[in-house]
């Protein structure tokens, strides 16, 4: 039996769900589709799950570091505890969510959705048929063309571990790896992090991830560079992998391997070219107001989208609302990147929000870096932290932060108020004369300008 819609949505994530709530709250006949539980991969295996683990870990970390200066009991993880407490978050999420868009008078659907012409969409045995459709499928683990990859396990199993084993070994050197290298370095486990290239987490600024690279190092991570996989082998105790630095055969034996080497668009399950909608392996191929260049019925919204935007939550929810603006009112809107954050939360923990120290200097304005070291800074000193440095990018004509990397315990915070002055246009000399809470990491900023 056909059905039909006027918006059809696949996929339940931030930004799937975001639209079908706001297109049926405006009248339009709405339906949604996930083939997992809803909610997407945010609130249910990556980010939540991942920063109740982060949190719990980074507390060991600040304990330690004060012991003998005001703390004594030195505390550990209860690996078990922990992922109860992370399912309190994550359990409730699918029916909640699914309800809640009932109560937006959204349709919704399960199983995986395939086109099957223009606008025609196939889950099982039934056929959805919408004026418009939004593709918000996210994003899925790279595959990697090891031999053994079977063997690999992905950052959503790892979320779900009931018990931490002993030897780690992360393949790819991108953020959701050094996130769950330290916290399982933190839980006890021994870690090794597996990076083809010579830079990880090449998003960062390189400076401030060498110093990163040492703090992981600090606390038991071996971190392997210009080190490329190329096997990996199930033994008797677990697993050995095999790979290749300076034309060098280098082995590594762990009882867990975690695929750590990024995530692109899913798209191929959905028979695509059914629709006539063009992608490639960056995405579904979208002009400036996301709408599909081949098809004009069809618009697409977050990490799947080939947009200029992060793969993030904040992008997702951003092109959701520009999405949805189109899709219902015309194209009218345009997502606007300049200055979305983006943190890993080791610890410390790595942000940066705008330009790169390269592009700001390719950029051909005038420009001042203030890379400052801010570890003898009260807000570092009274919590014992080891390193804390600052890059500030400022064009000096424009008085305008263009660029901000940080690592810190404190740069998750600290991050959003560079990146309100980049998004807010702001210039330095306004951020001066603001009076700031004392003692804060905040209050820190007129001395980083
Ligand atoms: C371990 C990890 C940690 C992360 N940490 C952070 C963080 O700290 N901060 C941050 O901003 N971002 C983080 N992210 C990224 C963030 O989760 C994504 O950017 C965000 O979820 C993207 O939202 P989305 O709506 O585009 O897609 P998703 O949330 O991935 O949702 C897509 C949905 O579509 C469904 N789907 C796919 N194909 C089909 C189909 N054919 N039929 C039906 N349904 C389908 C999927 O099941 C899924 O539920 C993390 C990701 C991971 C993996």
């Amino acid at each position: 039996m056909e059905k039909e819609f006027d918006v059809i949505v696949i996929g339940t994530g931030p930004a799937g769900s975001a639209i079908a709530e706001s297109s049926s709250e405006k009248g339009r006949h709405t339906a949604i589709i996930d083939s997992r539980g809803y909610g997407g991969t945010c609130p249910l295996r990556g980010c939540n799950p991942k920063k109740v683990l982060a949190s719990a870990t980074n507390l060991i970390a600040k304990n330690k570091r004060m012991q003998g200066k005001g703390l004594r009991e030195n505390s550990t993880i209860d690996w078990k505890d922990l992922i109860a407490f992370k399912r309190t978050f994550t359990e409730p999420i699918p029916e909640a969510k699914e309800e809640g868009l009932q109560n937006a008078g959204v349709t919704t659907f399960h199983g995986k959705a395939r086109f099957i012409g223009e606008n025609k969409i196939q889950i099982s045995d039934q056929i959805l048929i919408g004026d418009k459709i939004v593709i918000a499928t996210g994003a899925n683990p790279t595959a990697m063309p090891i031999k053994g990859e079977e063997h690999l396990t992905y950052s959503h199993d790892f979320l779900e571990l009931d018990h931490l084993p002993e030897k780690l070994i992360f393949v790819g050197g991108g953020y959701v790896s050094f996130e769950l290298a330290h916290v399982a370095a933190r839980a006890g486990s021994e870690v090794h992090i597996v990076q083809r290239g010579e830079q990880a987490l090449k998003e960062f600024n390189p400076d401030l991830v060498d110093q990163l690279i040492k703090q992981s190092e600090a606390i038991g991570i071996q971190v392997h560079l210009n080190t490329a996989v190329h096997a990996v082998e199930k033994t008797d105790n677990g697993f050995t992998v095999k790979a290749k630095k300076d034309g060098e055969m280098v082995k590594l034996d762990g009882d867990l391997i975690v695929h750590g080497a990024g995530r692109v668009p899913e798209i191929e399950d959905l028979q695509p070219d059914k629709a006539s909608v063009q992608y490639d392996k960056s995405g579904i191929t979208v002009n400036e107001f996301l709408q599909s260049v081949s098809n004009s019925d069809i618009y697409a919204a977050g990490d799947v989208a080939a947009t200029n935007g992060p793969p993030l939550t904040p992008v997702a929810g951003l092109e959701a609302e520009v999405v949805t603006e189109n899709l219902l009112k015309g194209n009218r809107e345009q997502a606007d990147y300049i200055g979305v954050p983006s943190v890993v939360f080791t610890t410390p923990k790595l942000a940066m929000a705008g330009m790169s120290e390269q592009q700001a200097k390719e950029s051909g304005k005038n420009i001042e870096v203030h890379d400052i070291d801010v570890s003898g800074f009260f807000t570092y000193k009274h919590t014992n932290e080891p390193a804390a440095a600052v890059k500030i990018i400022i064009d000096q004509d424009g008085d305008q932060i263009i660029g901000a990397h940080l690592m810190s315990d404190e740069a998750d915070e600290l991050i959003n108020y560079f990146a309100m002055a980049i998004q807010l246009k702001l210039k330095t000399a306004d951020l001066k004369k603001v009076t700031y809470a004392f003692p804060t990491a905040v209050s820190d900023i007129p001395s980083m300008l």
